[in-house]
Formats: structure tokens, sequence, C-alpha cells
């Protein structure tokens, strides 16, 4: 059979106008079927996908075969654009973290709007993985699928995001992963970061913390980065060795030992969730240790002054961020990084200071908030599903706060009582019931009943499942208000 046909079975209406594709002597679409999406394929490609079954469509005669992993690793092999691919080089990078996995058609629709921005339509974080008991395979595969659903040509990425250990980023890499965020959290001894001068020096001629390469590149020396003045006295350098020389070593092992040997992924390194803002003269340390190590981020991710909640704006003095925005974005383009704004979902208020210092060069990550999108849908539309959801996250609260610093003040959310169902959406709009709603999405997802089978989870995926259009609509438009603030 001819890889043409493939176009022509666009006059059947079930099939999904961008996804046509070919591959030699081969094409391959996709296309709605009763018991869900199903791949049409035909030529010699058909062979690489399992499960398969004949289908007669306008009158033609094709295999089709449902979306199983085994099927989404033959996509990537035939069609390259949707396998994710090293993208961080790209000026304007956003992270499109899909807890669920229904996010990335609603991303790309929007993207299309949007040409210069490259997008992580995979992203996620251990955390995330083990609290919506998905794999990186499942965030792979949902993206691989969408990317070919929605006929996507563009590069775009996969974070394994906020990984600690070796065996998590091998894991990862294995998977597939063009993008390794590694969380130094757990490296940072932030007990060291008031202590005095003396202190400093005395503990860190003990234990031999502050080497003669540091002292030698750093000490003696103003630095002008881009008009901002930064120097060190041997006691602020032994500070700062105290606070990140593990930091620095655990980063520089990562790199040599995994990383730069595989070149398969875009290194980012973190630091954000700490408790102390990074300031331009530890920026500038960690910066100037690691390239002087050998390692080549492509993104480093500071912790920024005030606060960077999940799901809600920022909260802090917008001008004091701009302020440092501008040092840090300096400090990133003289050691030839880029700047990751982490936590960036609904982080309206700083946005255009983003794109202004950063001058347009930036990775931004959300995720938090294209879940809460799909929740929003939920109280719109099923009102009853809704309150029970909340109730039950009024309830179990508590469990989630161990996974995620938040200020949240449950007595601040209006009762549900209270509410008719047409104002339940009006929750989505206040911060409180954002985070409530937010943070508890593993305790929603995982919740139980008596006989141990899902009390919500199949719920909530036979909703979403069946309003995909006003969630791909509703993420066009909420992500849309963040690219745009973005300068995209
Ligand atoms: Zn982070």
């Amino acid at each position: 059979m001819m890889n043409n046909n493939i176009f022509k079975i666009l006059e059947d209406p079930s099939v999904y106008g961008l996804s046509p594709a070919v591959s030699g002597d081969s094409g391959a679409a996709m296309r709605r079927a009763p018991e869900g999406d199903m791949i049409v394929v035909t030529g010699s490609l058909a062979a690489e996908f399992e499960c398969r079954r004949p289908v007669t469509l306008c009158g033609m005669e094709f295999e089709e075969a449902p979306l199983t992993a085994q099927n989404a690793a033959a996509l990537r092999r035939a069609f390259p654009y949707c396998a994710p691919s090293k993208m961080l080089k790209n000026a304007k990078t956003v992270g499109l973290g899909d807890r669920l996995g229904l996010a990335s058609d609603g991303h790309i629709a929007l993207l299309r709007k949007h040409e210069d921005v490259y997008p992580v339509l995979a992203q996620q974080s251990m955390r995330e993985l083990s609290l919506t008991s998905r794999t990186y395979a499942d965030v792979l595969n949902a993206a691989t699928f969408a990317v070919f659903r929605q006929g996507f040509r563009r590069a775009w990425g996969f974070d394994g995001d906020h990984l600690k250990n070796k065996r998590d980023i091998i894991d990862a890499l294995n998977t597939g992963c063009t993008m390794i965020t590694l969380d130094c959290g757990e490296h940072i001894r932030g007990q060291y970061a008031k202590v005095s001068d003396e202190e400093a020096l005395a503990e860190a001629k003990r234990l031999c913390a502050l080497s003669d390469d540091t002292v030698n590149a750093l000490s003696g020396v103003v630095f002008d980065v881009e008009g901002e003045k930064i120097s060190y006295t041997e006691a602020d350098l032994a500070r700062f060795a105290l606070v990140y020389g593990d930091m620095l070593d655990f980063a520089t092992d990562i790199w040599q030992s995994i990383i730069a040997l595989r070149n398969t992924a875009d290194f980012e390194v973190s630091i954000d969730e700490i408790e102390n803002p990074t300031s331009p003269a530890e920026h500038f340390f960690i910066a100037s240790e690691l390239i002087r190590r050998g390692v080549r981020p492509a993104t480093v991710a500071p912790r920024f002054c005030g606060e960077f909640q999940k799901g809600i704006d920022f909260i802090g003095d917008p001008a004091q961020f701009e302020r440092e925005m501008k040092v840090h974005a300096a400090i990133a383009r003289r050691f030839g990084y880029k700047i990751s704004v982490h936590s960036g979902s609904d982080k309206f208020s700083v946005f255009p200071a983003i794109a202004r210092q950063t001058h347009g060069v930036f990775h931004v990550k959300t995720a938090g908030t294209n879940y809460l999108e799909a929740m929003r849908i939920i109280s719109a539309h099923a009102p009853d599903l809704y309150r029970e959801l909340h109730n039950y996250a009024l309830a179990h609260f508590d469990e989630a706060t161990v996974y995620y610093h938040v200020t949240t003040d449950l007595s601040r959310i209006p009762a549900l009582e209270t509410l008719t169902d047409a104002e339940l959406p009006s929750l989505f709009e206040q911060n409180d019931a954002r985070q409530l709603i937010h943070i508890c999405y593993g305790v929603l997802l995982s919740a139980k009943k008596e006989d141990n089978t899902p009390l919500f989870r199949d719920r909530l995926y036979e909703f979403w499942r069946g309003h995909t259009d006003e969630y791909a609509k509703a993420l066009e438009r909420h992500i849309g208000r963040h690219l745009e603030l973005l300068g995209c």
C-alpha cells in the first residue's frame, strides 16, 4: 500500500488532522477510536507495532495499534520528532510539566503561536513520579503520543527534574531524558552561611575546605559583571567553600562520571530549594568554581529572593527581584549558561523582569499550574465531584505539606457550603484554595476506597478524557498568559 494513503484518511473525521506522517514506504497517523486513541499505520512500518488489528477507513485497509509503551518507542524510531532532544541551547525554553499526562496537546496548540519557544514537554521530579504513581517511561510516552497526535515538529526536551543521586540520574538517562536537573540542596551546608570571618577561616583550614586554586582564581580581584562589582576577602572564600564545597564536588562528580561521558543530556545545576537566597557573590563563586572544574551547565537555578511558592504569584518585593535578577543574568551570560527559574507557575508579577534582565534568554519551569487548570475544569463541569475532592483535600492537607513548602491558611478558604456550583471555579482565583488543591495532587490521585480501589483517580481521568478540548483551551489561555508576559 502506498504511504500517501495515509493522507487520504484525513477524510475520516476520526483522524487527527495534524497527525499523518510518512517514513520511507510507510505512513502513520492517529485517530479517535471508541476504546481510545489508536495509531493507524501502513507499509512495512506496521511490523514495528504490537497488538495490531486491521481497520478499514475511507474504504481502504490499514492496521491500527493502541498507545502502548512499545508503540511509543516505535513512533520515536520511525519519526525522530517524536523523540526528545537536547534543546536548552535555544534562547527561550520553558518546562511544561504534565503530571497527569494530558496537558501536552494544549501546550502544543499554544506553542504554534510562539515559534521561538522550545518546550520541555516531559518534566517530572522523583517526588512527582511517586505522588502520581508514574514512571519516567510513562511521562515520556505521554509526550511522544501528544507530539505525534499534534504533528509537532519542533525540538522538545525531557527533564529528569530535581534528581539527587546517581542511580536516579542513570535511570532517567536510560529512559531517554535529554536534560538532568541536579538538585544540590542536600549538599549545601547552610549552617556555615552566617559564621564569623574568624570561624570561617579556622574551620576552612581545619577541614582543608579552601583550595589554593580557588584562592588564586578569586582572591584579590574585583570582577566587573556588567557594571556590578564582585570581590572576595579570604574569609568570604572560606565561608563559601564551607557552604558550597560539597555541592561543587557533587556536581563535578555527576558531570564527569555521567553527564559529560554520555553527552546525551543538558545539565542543570539547581540550588533553588534551599532556605537562603543566593547572593550575586555566591552565584559568581559557584559559577566560577564549576567552570574552573570543567563543568558545563546549560542552566543554573539559583534560589531567588522572596518566595516562589507553588501555583501562586511571587511573594516579595518585585523591584528587589529585578535588581538581583539583573546580576544573576549577567553572571549567567559571563559563564555561558542560562538562568533557570523553578516554580515558575503563575509568577506573573516577575515574568516581565525575567524577560528584560535575561535579555530573553531563559528557562522557566512550570508544572503545578497545568494540573490546577485540569482541576478548575472539574469545578466548572462536575461540581459534585469537585466538592468531594475539595473536602478530601481539606481533611488530608497535612499529609501533603510534608512534600511542599507553602504558607497556606485553610481558614481563608471560603466554606464550600456557602458557594453555589457556579461559584466553585472562583476558588481557583484564591491563593489558599489554589495551594490546597495544588499540593494535594498526590493525596487525591492515590486516595483509595476501603476495597483498595482508587477513590478518585479513575473518575478524574474519565472526566478529563471527556473534556480534552476544554482542557487544551484552558491551557492555551493560562500558559499563554505566562508566555506573553515572558515576552514570547
Ligand atoms: Zn526546583
